[in-house]
Order: structure tokens, then sequence, then C-alpha cells
């Protein structure tokens, strides 16, 4: 990523006040998505669904376990699944996923958390799990980066990606808690998301999305998506902060 694809990015985009970073967590803060996707594929052949192939875990990346849940239902047995069902496969595929080994958090990660806390920006997490495990982990593995008041989780949204929802919760939570730095206004933020569904929840909630292509799909897949800038691992794009920084400081 050269500094003159970064500028034309951002003037793409209009001028941009960075106030909060808004980081996505699996597949961006930890390497969990493996551990995710094979969660569900199991689980899906183990009731009975007969197409679930690992890869597709990661176009659903971002969705709530019963949208994904539904889809499935809908395509393989044209009706949406009961209450009882949904509860019962996330269980099952929850309790799967917390035998895996645990997640590491992603090279670069946490260097680029201390980087964008030493500019005087506020992290934030924005995601869609409500993996209580890997919450708890945050602190131990990028200790005094996020404060809880300004964390979304599964636990505060209703519809999840890709609907704008929780980055719109997110822009909220910064608003109220920080009033006299931001009305909350998409221009003061800036979204990191690794998932084709999480970078269209970003763009639709109106922020500036840097996705990172930290799994299987292709670069498409993202920019398609609405992507403004794209890095091809969170190392990289860590190592481009300096540069970031520079570029929005002199818009
Ligand atoms: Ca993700």
């Amino acid at each position: 990523m050269t500094p003159t694809q970064i500028r034309q990015a951002i003037q793409a985009y209009g001028p941009i006040q960075l106030r909060a970073v808004m980081f996505d967590m699996d597949g961006v803060l930890y390497d969990s998505m493996k551990n995710h996707a094979r969660s569900w594929h199991e689980t899906m052949l183990h009731f009975g669904f007969q197409h679930f192939p690992v890869e597709e875990a990661y176009m659903h990346e971002g969705r709530t376990g019963a949208g994904t849940i539904n889809i499935v239902s809908r395509r393989e047995r044209h009706r949406d699944a009961t209450p009882e069902e949904i509860a019962e496969i996330y269980a099952y595929k929850a309790e799967h996923f917390n035998q895996c080994p645990p997640a590491q958090p992603m090279p670069g990660a946490y260097e680029l958390l201390l980087k964008v806390k030493a500019s005087g920006i506020t992290p934030m997490i924005v995601t869609g799990s409500g993996q209580k495990t890997l919450l708890g982990r945050l602190n131990k593995h990028f200790p005094d980066i996020f404060r809880p008041e300004l964390m979304v989780t599964a636990f505060d949204v209703k519809l999840g990606k890709p609907n704008p929802e929780p980055y719109l919760m997110g822009m909220q939570k910064y608003a109220s808690y920080q009033s006299g730095q931001s009305d909350g206004s998409p221009a003061n933020f800036i979204v990191v998301e690794n998932a084709p569904l999480g970078v269209q929840a970003a763009v639709a909630a109106g922020v500036f999305t840097i996705a990172v292509n930290t799994g299987p799909l292709p670069d498409e897949a993202l920019l398609s998506q609405g992507a403004n800038l794209l890095f091809p691992s969170m190392q990289s794009l860590c190592d481009h902060w300096p540069l970031l920084l520079d570029c929005l400081n002199s818009q």
C-alpha cells in the first residue's frame, strides 16, 4: 500500500477527524476463524445438514448464530429453524468451539493497538461474538487497551452484521461516554474488519473501512463490499499505521 493509494482512498471518502478505531474481534484481533469455521462445519454435519463446507463459514462470518442456522435450514429444509433447534445447534457449536485449542492473538494486533492508543485515538471492539471465554481473555492479551463501556458485543445487538446496527451502536457509545470528543459522526471513526459481511455493515454505517484479509477468501470478496483500503494482514496494517496517520493529519 503506497502513500498515494492511502491518500486517494481518504480523499474519495471525504474528511476524517479520527477519534476512535472500531476493531472487529474474530479474524482481526484473534486468529480464531479457523476454530469457528471448523466448529460450524462439524456442527452442521452433526445436525444432519448435507452441505456446509468449511469455507462457507467465512462467508457467514459476522452473522448472528441464529442468522447462519436459518440460512442453512431454509436452504436444505425450506423453513426457518425453530427457536429450540437454534438454541440446541448454537449450544453444540459453542461447546465444540470451546474445545478447540485457544485462539491466539493475531500477529501485529497488540502492537497496532498500542500504536493507536499512543496516537491519542481510542481503540474499541465491535463484535458479533458472545463467546464469554474470548471476551474474558481480552484483558490478558491486550492489557489496558479496551474499556468495557466502549465495547459492542452479541449481548448488545439485535440484528448483527451485515446490518449497520453494531457499528452505529459503537459510534453512539463513544459519543455518550466521550461527549465533547464526538457527536457520533461516522467521520470520527475508522473500522477494521476481515469479513465481507463485516465490511458491508461498516460501509452501511458510513464509516471509512479498512479490510484486513486474514482468511482464505479472495481480496475481491472484501473490496466488492466497499472496503476503502485493504491490507494482507494485521502486521501490515500495523506497519502502515504511522503513514495512515500522516495522511489523515495532512488532509
Ligand atoms: Ca471477523
